[in-house]
């Protein structure tokens, strides 16, 4: 069957992998549609890329942040012309249903446009000196050559979440998108060309992990790396950037909760838990993967959201009625398997779902019944580790105070939830939740690009994208300036 193939982009030129070699990009809603196919790409190509950034960092740093900034304006317009047919391109390559790929690409422009005011905002601080007629001041500088890698749930909103505070900073970037997705940043950054990016400020590198994400990592040149994706390869990276002391920010994964309180609107938590859980399949980092039930509503909770979960929808993302698409491969349908089995062995009580869907209009995609558990004890695996994928557990419990206990029992810390009507246990939980996020009546899903994002423990090592991201994609230098004409000595150097 004949299909596209696509290219690096390499100092502004498109260009195959040096190699030769390409992989495959497959729809995982019908493995028979090839979305096309891409290089394969090894050190000596992310060598050539990083070059290619190195030198085009000599100039771009030296282009006025505004003027960085007109670029992400114009990009931010492009992507709105194009939005639906990026939109369905990532249906396409992702699974994810469409009104979801079209928010993916929304959240680009909402970048676009947030990063591009960004641009006369890159504030410094000025502060009296300790002498006289000397003058302090405190400036952003751009890191240099930026390495990023990304995940495929988010294909066009993550990697806008890099690129664009990189470049608005006087960065220049060589990312490195999941082999699953990698129409979705093309799309991304053909935009950005388009709207004027001179050439070498952003490349391209497609490939897998190890062969071509893992040589950025190492790379001398690259001066920082920002990465998303599980906490097992985030380690990995960090461990790497370590040994040439570059700063890496790491967003991993989450084991999220919400938390539903007997007083709260029940309707109104069935359809953030319903939205939560499996929206996207279940493979957001902040979707919930716990539903804590005080045990009031615990009953009616639980016979309502199994009815609901059971009435989705399932099936191929470009349908406008499907509500559930596919998982991403072979290997995500596996692991939520291996978790109901799991769950299972460990005397948690399947309520519905728990299989791969094969025949019919599933017959050749990766699609997973919507599952749901119930009798689930905060010490399971299944209520500790993360499944990516459509797979919820539910945990009852009697006090608030136990609720609190229950959702920070685990190793991540990315996404809360709290449903009630009173206000005490809403601050409370603002403050006691261990969690980079927590709402209160919404569910665990639905981060806007200008506040941060980002979690603790196993979720993150403390950087954050949004508001926050400008921290990490500059350093900060001192300015001094003494016009006394004289040489003053620092205090320390004049104590008395
Ligand atoms: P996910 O579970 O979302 O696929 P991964 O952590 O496996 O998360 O992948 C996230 C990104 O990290 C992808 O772009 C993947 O290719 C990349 N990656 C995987 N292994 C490595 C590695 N050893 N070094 C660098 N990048 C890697």
């Amino acid at each position: 069957m004949s299909h596209v193939t696509y290219e690096n982009l390499i100092g502004g030129e498109w260009m195959p992998a040096r190699g030769g070699r390409t992989f495959l990009n497959l729809n995982p809603a019908d493995h028979s549609d090839v979305v096309g196919a891409f290089p394969s790409s090894y050190t000596d190509d992310v060598d050539l890329a990083v070059a290619a950034a190195k030198k085009a960092f000599a100039t771009w740093r030296l282009v006025p942040a505004p003027k960085r900034a007109d670029i992400l304006y114009k990009a931010g317009t492009l992507l709105q012309e194009r939005k639906e047919q990026f939109a369905r391109d990532m249906t396409r390559e992702m699974g994810k249903v469409i009104a979801e790929t079209r928010g993916d690409v929304q959240e680009a422009i909402d970048e676009a446009f947030y990063v591009a005011g960004e641009g006369r905002r890159l504030f410094g601080v000025t502060t009296p000196s300790e002498l006289q007629s000397k003058f302090a001041m405190s400036v952003r500088m751009p890191v240099g050559v930026v390495g990023m890698i990304t995940p495929w749930n988010f294909p066009m909103a993550i990697p806008s979440w890099k690129l664009f505070p990189a470049l608005i900073a006087g960065n220049t970037c060589v990312i490195k998108p999941a082999e699953d997705t990698p129409l979705s940043t093309l799309n991304l950054v053909k935009t950005l060309m388009d709207a004027g990016l001179p050439p070498g400020v952003v490349n391209i590198v497609f490939g897998f992990g190890p062969e071509a994400g893992a040589p950025l990592v190492s790379h001398k040149d690259v001066r920082a790396i920002s990465f998303t994706g599980s906490s097992e390869v985030g380690s990995l990276v960090g461990q790497r950037a370590a040994a040439t002391f570059k700063p890496v920010s790491l967003e991993m994964g989450g084991k999220n909760a919400q938390i539903v309180l007997d007083d709260a609107n029940l309707e109104l938590a069935l359809d953030g838990a319903i939205w939560g859980a499996f929206g996207t399949t279940g493979q957001r980092c902040t979707a919930t993967s716990r539903i804590l039930l005080q045990k009031g509503i615990a009953e009616k909770f639980t016979a309502e959201f199994v009815a609901r979960a059971k009435a989705l929808v399932v099936g191929d993302g470009l349908d406008e009625a499907t509500q559930v698409g596919p998982q991403i491969n072979a290997q995500q349908i596996d692991t939520s398997a291996r978790f109901v089995k799991i769950a299972q062995d460990e005397g948690a009580k399947l309520l519905t779902g728990g299989q791969a869907l094969k025949s019919g209009p599933h017959a050749k995609g990766h699609f997973f019944e919507p599952t749901v558990f119930g009798g689930v004890t905060a010490s399971m695996r299944i209520a500790r580790e993360e499944v990516f994928g459509p797979v919820v557990s539910l945990i009852e419990f009697n006090t608030f105070e136990e609720a609190i206990e229950i959702a920070n029992s685990i190793d991540y810390g990315l996404s809360t939830a709290l449903y009630t009507k009173d206000v005490n246990r809403a601050f409370t939980a603002m403050r006691d939740l261990e969690a980079g996020i927590t709402y209160i009546n919404a569910p665990t899903i639905g981060a806007e690009v200008h506040l941060p994002f980002g979690g603790i423990k196993r979720t993150g090592n403390g950087h954050r994208e949004g508001l926050g991201a400008i921290d990490f994609f500059t350093t900060w230098k001192a300015v001094y300036v003494d016009y006394s004409d004289k040489l003053q000595r620092a205090q320390i150097d004049n104590a008395e």
